[in-house]
């Protein structure tokens, strides 16, 4: 029998939910096609069907839905409004089915689910549940399908943060410290760690963030994200705040850029997107807790369809130069214990 095919565009908040809606549908038989990663086709795709108003990474969904519109039986786009208490989606976000469906008329194929915990029909559970339907009538097999999915999903979460040195950065410091102490104090080729904190679709992406990552890796630089950091760890840092953020995708952000902070890593770098309500609130935050660790260097990197690669690489390379310099002046004048 032919197998169901489902898309799954690689984008926003699929960059956290792929894995689970994968190994759920798997599981049921479905055969699950994700879009390819972000490239200028998908881009000019997306660009031109949705409205000029809207943040990069949504016209870039717009792309990815397109890409996969003629390979598949359906276009999985869940309508995410709230998975913890007290935060959700951006309305851009929980409003995308409806703005995927009324600029693409050509689709008929969405599946929307909604995810919204605060409602019984809502949960996880019957979101999955619903999907699962269209792939099977045995309830049974969804329910374990569920079960399986969601154990492996939690477990891996966890466990696919990385080696937990390079969770302490403030250790790392010191490592890197020594190892450039034994070396010609006039090299200014150290070692240095970098938080890259922002969406995870816009960390990850390196189309829309015109390879910035790799950039930073070719230029020596030990990257931190926002996915090296503990929920649990993200959950503390956020109780420091006077208020509770608001926004499911930037508490990660947040926690992690307040946790690079404390732990004394070389420079922070939050990436965000023009037109973007939610990182202009969070930016400023996240600008304004800096200032308590003038010994961290900051900047803030805005993208957008029209961001140049040009600009990019120049204003990367004097962040890093600046950050260089400071290290080797306090690697050259610290008081000798
Ligand atoms: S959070 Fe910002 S960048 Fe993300 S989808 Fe919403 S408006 Fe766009």
């Amino acid at each position: 029998m032919k197998k169901i095919r489902i898309g799954i565009p690689y984008a926003l908040y699929f960059y956290e939910y792929y894995p689970l809606w994968k190994e759920f549908l798997t599981r049921l038989g479905a055969e699950v096609i994700l879009s390819k990663p972000t490239n200028k086709n998908i881009l000019d795709l997306g660009v031109r069907s949705s409205l000029s108003e809207v943040c990069l990474p949504v016209k870039i969904f717009y792309g990815h839905v397109l890409s996969l519109a003629d390979q598949v039986d359906y276009i999985l786009i869940p309508r995410m409004v709230c998975v913890e208490k007290g935060a959700f989606f951006c309305p851009k976000i929980i409003g995308l089915p409806d703005m995927v469906k009324s600029s693409i008329s050509t689709l008929n194929s969405l599946l929307v689910p909604l995810v919204d915990v605060r409602k019984p029909y809502g949960t996880w559970k019957n979101s999955l549940f619903q999907v699962g339907q269209l792939i099977t009538d045995n309830s049974l097999a969804i329910s374990r399908a569920f079960s399986i999915s969601w154990e492996n999903f939690q477990k891996n979460y966890v466990a696919n943060l990385l080696d937990p040195k390079l969770l302490n950065p403030s250790l790392l410091a010191k490592d890197t410290k020594n190892v450039a102490q034994g070396l010609d104090k006039m090299t200014i080729n150290i070692n240095i760690n970098i938080a890259v904190v922002g969406h995870d679709y816009l960390v990850n992406d390196s189309y829309i963030n015109l390879n910035l990552i790799d950039k930073l890796k070719k230029m020596n630089v030990n990257i931190l994200t926002p996915s090296m950091v503990p929920p649990r760890i993200v959950k503390k840092q956020l109780k420091k705040l006077y208020k509770p953020i608001f926004w499911s995708l930037s508490r990660k952000a947040v926690g992690a850029a307040l946790y690079y902070f404390e732990n004394k890593v070389e420079g922070v770098i939050h990436l965000t997107s023009f037109e973007c309500g939610e990182d202009s609130m969070v930016g400023e935050l996240i600008h304004h807790q800096s200032k308590q660790y003038p010994e961290v260097a900051y900047t803030e990197f805005v993208f957008d369809e029209h961001t140049g690669e040009a600009g990019i690489n120049t204003r990367l390379e004097a962040f890093l130069d600046m950050v260089r310099r400071k290290k080797q002046y306090e690697i050259n004048f610290a008081p000798s214990r």
